[in-house]
């Protein structure tokens, strides 16, 4: 059902006529984000440039009755940033770096900044924003904080939770509230908290205060290589059984192996099984002790060959293979469907053979990379989207694996969030006591339900109505 022509008119005039889109092949870029399986098309996407006139806007879709959903860089991987018939606000203009603060280790940004662009500029401070996922050259803050997004070195820093000191936000009525800031404020809830990771479906952050570490001086990246995916995942709980705490620990499996080094050649061996990728850094000669003890427990545990990177080229090099893993796929699938859960780390060896099993059990690929650190798996799913049952196979792949974790003690999702994705299987997850408490706390503050509807929960569930709410058959999306 198009939108009222009224409201249209209304959000032309708050943000200007050039800033509202209604044009069908523009609607077209925002019918998905990162996860291409699930699409829906938006009734028109405006650009605010302002908290202001983001506040504005709210309050106009809100009079109107219309659903609203908050987008930055849409590369999210759960359907988070997509709106059936609703409007898109698209932070893309609101990408201000409003100041960064040395001194104090903070900088404060609006939330269509992205990840790579801060931490560019916080460098030649010494500092940087710890959070650092993979698809950080295209990511914003304001999804980060929306998702909790982790990466690689969340092992040792943290997620983005850590890292977020305060924020400017807009509640799903237009409201304008502030929580936090850039110094310590213990009084009260810390709301500012309990918003990140809400996946904006309680408010839209429109100014966000994020902490800064220091660059480390120096850091070593080690290259282990295993004969056996086990003996990798085995290397993970010894190494940090020998008390050492790396900053990385990522696993990345032969097939993905194979599709990185067809693609960039970052010096990964094609024919091994597995290798781990981990990183140290702090004090050369604790560093130096670390590294010892990692390269001990990765060769007790199976490792044929342990390698240190000799020059920053090669690490970087090492690097770049990691954050494009993904990516690189695309040289030897036509499509595929990215998995993100959680195990207890004693439990990563038992959960990617049950990965590959699944995976054969459906006829299907299926290549790992996982911040094994942190139990983070990412079974990504090579699928045809152009043959029969090609993306049921992949999605029903996916639940399988997912449940998996769950018997294994873990969780539906590390970084990748629940969006519309996974909202089926959260029943699974919390008892219905849970995820009732987890309603009332949404509906209190986004009460009409407009603000991103149709993420996190099962659909239709209001508070209250959890209790007759089916929890849906296997591998139904709706
Ligand atoms: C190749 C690839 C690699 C990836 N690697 C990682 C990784 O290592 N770690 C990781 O955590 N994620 C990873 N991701 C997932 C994704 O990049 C992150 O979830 C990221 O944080 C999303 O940011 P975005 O700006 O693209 O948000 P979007 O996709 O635009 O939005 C994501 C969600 O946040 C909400 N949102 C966006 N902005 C706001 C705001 N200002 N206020 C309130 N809600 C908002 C949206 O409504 C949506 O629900 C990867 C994705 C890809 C494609």
């Amino acid at each position: 059902m198009p939108l009222p022509r009224q409201l249209i008119k209304q959000l032309q005039r708050i943000v200007g006529r050039r800033q509202v889109d209604t044009d069908f092949a523009e609607l077209l870029v925002y019918e998905s984000d990162g996860l291409t399986l699930r699409t829906a098309r938006p009734g028109c996407v405006v650009y605010p440039s302002s908290t202001e006139e983001c506040a504005r806007v709210v309050k106009a879709c809100h009079g109107a009755g219309v659903p609203y959903v908050p987008r930055g860089a849409g590369t999210g991987l759960s359907g988070g940033a997509i709106s059936d018939g609703g409007v898109i606000i698209q932070l893309s203009r609101m990408s201000k770096l409003l100041g960064i603060h040395p001194d104090d280790r903070y900088a404060i940004v609006q939330p269509g900044v992205v990840n790579n662009y801060l931490n560019l500029q916080a460098r030649p401070h010494g500092l940087e924003f710890a959070p650092d996922p993979s698809s950080q050259a295209a990511c914003t803050i304001g999804g980060n904080l929306a998702e909790n997004a982790g990466g690689p070195h969340t092992l040792k820093y943290g997620v983005t939770s850590n890292h977020i000191l305060g924020q400017t936000v807009v509640f799903a009525d237009g409201e304008i509230a502030t929580f936090g800031g850039p110094f310590p404020v213990r009084t009260g809830p810390d709301f500012s908290t309990f918003l990140t990771g809400t996946e904006g479906t309680i408010a839209i952050s429109t100014e966000i205060t994020v902490r800064l570490v220091p660059t480390a001086a120096t850091a070593t990246t080690m290259l282990a290589v295993y004969p056996s995916v086990s003996g990798a995942t085995d290397s993970v709980s010894a190494i940090l059984a020998a008390g050492v705490l790396p900053t990385a620990m990522e696993l990345i499996d032969n097939l993905c192996i194979q599709a990185v080094e067809g693609h960039l050649k970052a010096g990964f061996p094609t024919d091994a099984a597995a290798v781990l990728l981990i990183e140290l850094d702090g004090e050369e000669q604790l560093m130096k002790r670390d590294a010892e003890a990692v390269a001990r427990a990765c060769k007790a545990n199976g490792a044929t060959d342990f390698h240190t990177a000799q020059t920053e080229d090669e690490r970087q090099s090492l690097w770049r293979g990691r954050k494009h893993a993904v990516g690189s796929l695309g040289k030897i699938t036509p499509a595929f469907y990215t998995n993100d859960g959680v195990v207890p780390r004693s439990k990563l060896t038992a959960i990617l053979q049950v990965s590959y099993k699944v995976a054969q059990g459906h006829g299907i690929r299926v290549a790992h990379v996982c911040h094994a650190g942190d139990g983070n798996i990412h079974p990504l799913i090579l699928y045809d989207p152009d043959e029969s049952q090609g993306p049921e196979r992949a999605m029903a792949c996916s639940e399988d694996i997912l449940l998996a974790c769950l018997e294994m003690g873990g969780s539906l999702t590390g970084e990748h969030g629940i969006g519309a994705e996974k909202r089926n299987l959260l029943p699974r997850m919390f008892t219905e006591d849970d995820l009732g408490h987890m309603l009332r706390l949404r509906d209190g503050l986004n009460r009409e339900g407009l603000l991103n509807p149709g993420k996190i929960f099962p659909t239709g569930a209001k508070c209250g109505e959890l209790r007759n709410q089916p929890v849906f058959p296997s591998g139904t999306w709706i």
